[in-house]
């Protein structure tokens, strides 16, 4: 478990779990500090007041362990009762070689074609590692290699080549490679997509989407920045984002997205410069909002 999340603020559940608090003596407004890992209190006087302004009293774990001696990560016994983390998975390069190679029918490549012509197509498959898969006819991999170029898994879509919109009904075309290859105890460790490209230039600042598909286009249209996809805002954390160190971020969430994305950067703001890009909030019309827009969205409607 992450050392960061073991101790937390203890989740509300009832006045039983709000506290007298040691600074200004008021009943039933303090929260103390839990250890996950044990589900005890860390101590009684390791919590935070809620009158922020009239008390304002917070005894952080860190501070706790640094007033009475305890190192934060060695003098407790983490290994007690915590399964050790499983290694991470990767899947064979042969596989993903294959899947890159093949001359099979790629909605998703002919989509791009669209936009542009084949020649950027392939451009971008190769430059973001868009395999094909026979798994649904004409579907696409979208692989996610890491920073030190192990194939971490690869995400199966189908798409519908003229609109490039994600085919889903019946049902939604989604899948992972390692489901697909029914790998046993298989543990992905998703990476961002687009992560390789880091080791390109070290400088350039990065860009960071939600969908494949985004970052892809968004490549070509704004070259300055190196773009990534995360896939989900959870995968905004501080594990996954450590290969971004030192690096100017700006995050582009779809419209809709900004408060929830704007909020994970509070906890990484030690890793990067973190920035949330404003300029779809800003520019959408109120039926934009409601449909979700992201980026790319934009971009192809202005056409270069
Ligand atoms: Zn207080």
């Amino acid at each position: 478990m992450n050392v960061d999340y073991r101790y937390i603020l203890e989740p509300y559940k009832g006045m039983k779990t709000r506290y007298h608090c040691p600074n200004c003596n008021k009943k039933g407004v303090f929260t103390r500090y839990i250890d996950r890992q044990t589900n005890e209190y860390l101590s009684d006087a390791a919590g935070k007041c809620n009158r922020l302004v009239k008390c304002g009293y917070h005894y952080a774990p860190k501070q706790y362990f640094s007033d009475n001696n305890y190192s934060f990560d060695t003098k407790i016994n983490y290994k007690v009762g915590v399964k050790p983390k499983p290694k991470t998975s990767f899947i064979n390069v042969e596989v993903f070689n294959k899947s890159i190679e093949t001359k099979q029918t790629n909605y998703f490549i002919d989509y791009l074609a669209s936009i542009w012509d084949y020649e950027i197509a392939y451009f971008l498959a190769d430059k973001y590692n868009i395999g094909t898969s026979k798994y649904w006819q004409g579907a696409t991999v979208f692989w996610q290699v890491d920073i030190n170029g192990s194939v971490r898994s690869g995400k199966i879509m189908l798409y519908n080549a003229s609109n490039g919109k994600r085919v889903k009904e019946p049902y939604n075309h989604i899948n992972w490679v390692h489901k697909a290859l029914k790998l046993d105890s298989f543990n992905l460790e998703q990476c961002y997509f687009g992560e390789h490209l880091l080791n390109e230039d070290n400088s350039k600042p990065v860009a960071i989407v939600e969908s494949e598909k985004t970052a892809i286009i968004c490549s070509i249209y704004l070259p300055e920045f190196i773009w990534l996809a995360c896939g989900s805002a959870n995968n905004l954390n501080e594990v996954k984002t450590k290969v971004l160190k030192g690096r100017n971020v700006v995050l582009f969430p779809d419209l809709g997205c900004f408060d929830l994305w704007n909020n994970k950067i509070e906890n990484l703001t030690n890793l990067a410069t973190f920035r949330t890009s404003t300029l779809l909030e800003t520019k959408a019309t109120e039926t934009e909002k409601r449909q979700g827009l992201d980026i790319a969205d934009y971009l192809t409607k202005i056409k270069i």
